[in-house]
């Protein structure tokens, strides 16, 4: 289907993005990827009249190290965070999670800020920064902050960025070599948005859990912290007991919507054994 029509400017500095954005006075977006804005418009789902692309700005860029924790731009695409050595030794949640996140055309493309950004509540990167306990890098005329991921997505497609400001990169905290991390999604065929998905990771000390992050997606509105699930793991040695408690602890933290075709009893059994599966193959990374 052919775009409604709309103007298309690009930003060469995050201060000429914020200008131009204001002076669209609230109908205009930001174009990273395009992979999720362009086919929304095509569908007539939104129209606004001005697309500022902010693929040329410096600052989205790049993957680094610093100050305790692994920085990776806005702009990075989905191709580069399934390959990037840094983003796979330091949140392997987030490489582990690539191979999902639609096909190559699309991977190629896609970025994980305009990802982010989105909030699709069935997409697996926010699930995977929400597991990591990372930081999101936001940055508008008012300034820069660090939004910690589990204040960040509010509702479906709802996020804690303020109208114009720009999400500039993601901060993950620097993991021991010992944290072990596990990631899986059933979906109806490979590249398809998962019907459940689940992120973990958990440092064991002296033998018992310590720290368990559990999340999981397509399970609600947004990405969902299991915190009763992490608590029934936290303090007990990683073990098929240990692991059924926690599967048992989800119908505390999931409330699935109700979906004609998918009842929310189907989607937190399957949550529940997906979860099982998860745990029971945590690794450090390699
Ligand atoms: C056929 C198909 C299948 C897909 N399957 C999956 C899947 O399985 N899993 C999955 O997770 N995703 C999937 N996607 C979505 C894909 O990952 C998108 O590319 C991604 O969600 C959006 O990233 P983008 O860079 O294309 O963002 P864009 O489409 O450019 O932007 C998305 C939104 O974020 C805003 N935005 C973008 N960047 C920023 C920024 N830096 N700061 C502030 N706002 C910003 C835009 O204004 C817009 O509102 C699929 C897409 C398609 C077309």
């Amino acid at each position: 289907m052919k775009l409604p029509s709309f103007e298309y400017l690009r930003a060469r500095s995050m201060e000429e993005a914020w200008a131009l954005h204001s002076e669209a006075g609230g109908d205009a977006l930001y174009l990273s990827g395009g992979h999720s804005v362009v086919p929304s418009m095509a569908l007539r789902l939104q129209a606004p009249s001005r697309l500022i692309d902010i693929s040329q700005i410096a600052e989205l860029r790049g993957v680094s190290v610093a100050e305790g924790a692994l920085r990776i731009g806005a702009m990075t695409r989905h191709a580069e965070v399934l390959a990037d050595p840094l983003i796979a030794h330091h949140a392997p949640l987030l490489s582990q999670a690539a191979p999902h996140v639609a096909h190559p055309a699309i991977r190629n493309r896609g970025t994980i800020g305009g990802n982010l950004a989105l909030a699709d509540p069935a997409s697996e990167f926010p699930a995977a920064v929400l597991a990591l306990r990372a930081e999101i890098e936001a940055n508008g005329p008012d300034g820069r902050r660090l939004i910690a991921a589990d204040d960040f997505f509010l509702d479906l497609y709802e996020t804690a960025l303020a109208p114009g400001e720009l999400l500039t990169a993601i901060h993950v905290p620097l993991p021991p070599e010992s944290r072990l991390f596990g990631f899986d999604e059933i979906a109806r065929r490979r590249g398809d948005y998962a019907m459940v998905g689940v992120a973990a990771q958990a440092d064991v000390a002296g033998g018992v859990i310590a720290g368990a992050s559990v999340t999981l997606f397509s399970v609600g509105f947004t990405p969902v912290r299991a915190r009763a699930a992490e608590q029934a793991l936290d303090g007990a040695p990683l073990s098929p007991e240990s692991i059924a408690r926690a599967q048992a602890a989800l119908a505390q933290d999931l409330d699935p919507p109700d979906d004609p075709g998918f009842p929310p009893e189907r989607r937190l059994q399957l949550a529940r054994v997906l979860l099982g599966r998860v745990l029971s193959r945590m690794e450090p990374v390699k």
